[in-house]
């Protein structure tokens, strides 16, 4: 089996989000602070990244702040609670600048830099990057269900979806069906359910063995512990619903059968503790 050489973990920023939407049956007027997460991995095909955070120019935005301040949102105090440390008006926070190029800058890389990044799904948390990527001339890969969802008009800005992140003239797509190796040692695996065509990421590592990154497909340690799906299919069919209870059955699979370390896509706890040590997890 092919390797990857090493890993870092990137924190892009976070976002104040309900905890509805990220347990089937969570409890819509708990807000919690979910950390925007970067995997970036070097490869003997070079640097592959899987996901992009949120562009500055949302993180700034009026029209997203509404979004996040949806009818299901609790009372100003609770709204308000904040941890980690953010500007007291808003529901996001993000690195300075462009956060994708924030993440790459003390690691001395650039978007020019990656040989290839792989979007887990079209949610404006992990699309903001992806403009920055087109203008680099970054391959981006994507399951072509995704694709097909964010071009079939149902992906909308009201659901958290913007556009203006994935319609950029000249973004390089790499559509994936199926489970592949997309570089030495990392893995699109297809998880969807969250979105018609999300994904996950899986790294096999020399030394630390098998990663499973899995974006929204379960956001938080709970989802794994208490093998609860996500609480949001943007689909919003019982088909959907069924796709992601599969596709939780699949990551818990996979992770058995490798024992691999499951990392859930917005749990800062989880986040925090695998900070990548100087040089990366190898
Ligand atoms: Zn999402």
């Amino acid at each position: 089996m092919a390797l990857a050489e090493r890993m870092f973990v990137l924190q892009y920023g976070a976002e104040r989000v309900s905890k509805a939407l990220s347990l089937a049956g969570g409890d819509p007027g708990h807000l919690y602070w979910e950390p925007l997460v970067g995997v970036l991995v070097e490869t003997s095909a070079g640097w592959v990244l899987f996901d992009t955070g949120m562009s500055r120019r949302n993180h700034d935005s009026v029209e997203v702040e509404r979004v996040y301040r949806g009818a299901d949102a609790p009372s100003a105090a609770e709204r308000w609670h904040l941890r980690p440390a953010a500007p007291p008006d808003r529901s996001t926070w993000g690195l300075p600048g462009e956060p994708l190029v924030a993440a790459l800058a003390p690691l001395g890389l650039a978007p020019a830099d990656l040989a290839l990044a792989v979007v887990s799904h079209l949610h404006w948390d992990h699309t903001g990057g992806i403009p920055a990527l087109a203008g680099a001339g970054v391959e981006v890969v994507l399951h072509a269900d995704e694709l097909a969802w964010g071009r079939s008009g149902l992906a909308r800005f009201d659901a958290g979806f913007d556009a203006a992140d994935w319609t950029v003239p000249g973004t390089r797509w790499r559509t994936v069906d199926v489970e592949t190796e997309v570089a030495p040692g990392v893995r699109v695996l297809p998880t969807p359910g969250h979105t018609p065509g999300h994904v996950s990421v899986q790294v096999d590592l020399p030394a630390t063995g098998t990663w499973i990154f899995t974006a929204d497909a379960t956001d938080l340690a709970q989802n794994l512990l208490d093998a609860v799906p996500c609480g949001s299919c943007a689909g919003g069919s019982p088909e959907d619903e069924r796709r992601a209870a599969a596709s939780l059955e699949l990551l818990l699979a996979r992770a058995r059968a490798t024992d691999a370390r499951l990392i859930p896509g917005h749990d800062q706890v989880v986040l925090t503790a695998i900070r990548h040590p100087p040089g990366g997890h190898r």
